[in-house]
């Protein structure tokens, strides 16, 4: 049964377009601890967070900076990671489709699928 994850910003409860929405997806995959996360293209700013740094949050390209604010202020005492300055890490979400040139420069002439 598929299941959809649904992000939202942790200040105006703003969800991702569906391409940011792939990019957040994506990186749930990294096993960060107490990383900023660029997500593309709509600029949302993911906090990896685990252990003492607490959840994963998101924010909107509009409150970036009240997400690094809030984890600074709240953070600061674990450790250097909510100082850290841009740019992050980015992780976007591989091509939804295999690009055909590519797929094609690495097929076997006998024409074997792997
Ligand atoms: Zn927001």
């Amino acid at each position: 049964m598929p299941v959809r994850i649904v992000f939202r910003c942790e200040f105006c409860d703003a969800r991702p377009d569906a391409d940011t929405q792939l990019s957040l997806e994506h990186q749930l995959k990294a096993e960060l601890f107490g990383e900023y996360l660029d997500a593309p293209p709509s600029n949302w700013l993911t906090w990896t967070g685990r252990g003492l740094f607490g959840p994963a949050r998101y924010a909107c390209a509009e409150h970036r900076g009240d997400l690094t604010a809030y984890l600074r202020t709240h953070y600061s005492s674990v450790g250097p990671h909510p100082w850290k300055k841009g740019p992050y890490l980015r992780h976007p979400p591989p091509r939804s489709r295999p690009d055909s040139s590519l797929t094609r420069a690495v097929t076997p002439r006998s024409g074997k699928s792997y």
